[in-house]
């Protein structure tokens, strides 16, 4: 028990020397925000992974090596229950990929494949491309407008903090292939989800379409945007190679802080261990990973051994989608004691708002929380969280309560999916900035009878 010495430590000094005596919650909350600050612990573990592991793109081995890097990881820095959950998923697989224009001003092409594109046929494929410069345009074309052509969509990204301008564009990556190949296309071209001006193309999941998907990177978008309006027949080449295992093995790893009051009640939260296969999957999701892990520690070190279980999971297939509905599908009958969700997948920015369930704002553990957030520059959004993330989609399903702390993430998608995506791009300021955040909730959720579930209505 690696948190022992801590706790006999923070005891004394808030509350005596008496380790079931635990201080109060706002003194608790302070004191897990306050050690988490100066706390290294979050830029350890990314560093650990994204130079121990680097990418890892799920059915690799390297994705292997995560899981048992995890393991080790938990059960070093002191949790409780580490284990592995196993399930299968749908995986898909780059191989070389290239692309250029061949007509009329020759010259190569920064693209990366969407997941779940096809791949060319051996040869590739050579054909005029149609550009549309929103993703509309591509709608608006009828069916078979696009017979022999490959469709390309250069709609911009804006830079947000919020980062809603992904939810908004992100769907030409997503499913523009699919309209695309209805119209004809043989193959499909995407600007990269980006608000950088690099050469990196940005990669990201795509609905199958039957035909070749790749993302642009945002220059050479607007190349292909520039010879297009010279008025001439722009041709362009592609070559794509790619793999799917419908079936490939992937893991949840979870570790636990156990309560000693009320184990089974249990506070689920956790980031991906997955990333894309450019970067070292530093920002997206090593940060995520990083924060809950340091914040589970330094809340339960806080208080000795919480009221309540703390669980962190690394979730195994949040790229191409499988990890957040089986773990939802084996914990289902948990998950009436599940007392609340978090998940952090949103890069290393600071946060800069939480949103809570509003049943229970007017608790004590709430009233902490929020007076732990001023010296944090967090502001509380009155509006209910409207979503929690991706790996813990399946758990709200299942009416489990959730939390969203908003991070800024106005440089997120300068680095997401590219090849950018690295350990150097973190702010370990910023970061621990979070972890004093999550390490504050943790602490006032998991040592309290905070309820978030909404309440009968009063007869
Ligand atoms: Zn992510
Ligand atoms: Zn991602």
């Amino acid at each position: 028990m690696r948190h022992l010495p801590i706790v006999v430590f923070a005891a004394a000094l808030i509350a005596g020397p008496a380790i079931a005596q635990t201080p109060s919650l706002a003194a608790g909350a302070a004191a897990a925000r306050d050690k988490a600050l100066s706390d290294t612990t979050a830029w350890d573990v990314v560093e650990s992974l994204t130079t121990e592991i680097g990418p890892r793109p799920v059915g690799s081995p390297a994705m292997q090596r995560a899981r048992d890097w995890g393991v080790a990881t938990l059960k070093r820095l002191g949790f409780e229950n580490v284990h592995v959950e196993n399930f299968t998923t749908n995986a898909w697989s780059r191989g070389p990929e290239s692309a250029e224009v061949v007509a009329p001003f020759a010259q190569k092409l920064a693209i990366l494949g969407i997941g779940g594109s096809s791949p060319t046929p051996a040869g590739g494929i050579t054909a005029p491309i149609v550009v549309f410069t929103s993703y509309q345009a591509l709608l608006d074309q009828p069916v078979g407008a696009l017979t022999g052509k490959i469709a390309v969509v250069t709609q911009a990204m804006g830079r947000t903090q919020d980062g809603s301008s992904y939810g908004v564009v992100g769907v030409q990556r997503r499913n523009g292939a699919v309209e695309a190949a209805k119209r004809g296309a043989v193959a499909y071209l995407a600007r990269s989800l980006s608000t950088d001006d690099t050469r990196l193309p940005h990669t990201g999941a795509g609905t199958p379409a039957g035909i070749p998907m790749a993302a642009l990177s945002t220059v050479d978008a607007q190349l292909l945007e520039r010879m297009a309006g010279r008025g001439k027949p722009v041709s362009v080449h592609l070559e794509m190679a790619s793999s799917v295992n419908p079936a490939a093995e992937a893991w949840n790893v979870v570790g636990e802080i156990r309560g000693r009051a009320k184990p089974d009640e249990v506070i689920v939260v956790g980031g991906h261990l997955d990333s894309w296969d450019p970067g070292t999957g530093a920002v997206d999701d090593g940060a995520g990973v990083a924060i809950q892990t340091a914040a589970a520690k330094l809340a339960g070190e806080a208080a000795g051994r919480p009221r309540r279980t703390i669980r962190v999971v690394m979730w195994g297939s949040e790229e191409q989608n499988g990890s957040g509905a089986a773990y939802a599908a084996a914990h289902k009958t948990e998950a009436d004691k599940i007392i609340i969700a978090g998940e952090s997948d949103g890069g290393s920015g600071r946060i800069w708002s939480v949103a809570t369930p509003p049943a229970a704002n007017g608790h004590p553990a709430m009233v902490a929380f929020r007076a732990a957030l001023p010296p944090l520059k967090a502001t509380v959004n009155s509006t209910p969280p409207r979503s929690g993330g991706s790996d813990i989609a399946g758990l709200m399903g299942l009416k489990v309560p959730f939390v969203d702390f908003n991070q800024d993430m106005s440089r997120y998608f300068d680095l997401h999916h590219s090849a950018d995506d690295t350990l150097d791009k973190i702010d370990p300021a910023e970061l621990a900035q979070n972890v004093a955040v999550w390490a504050a909730f943790l602490y006032v959720a998991a040592n309290s009878d905070v309820d978030f579930r909404p309440k009968p209505a009063a007869p």
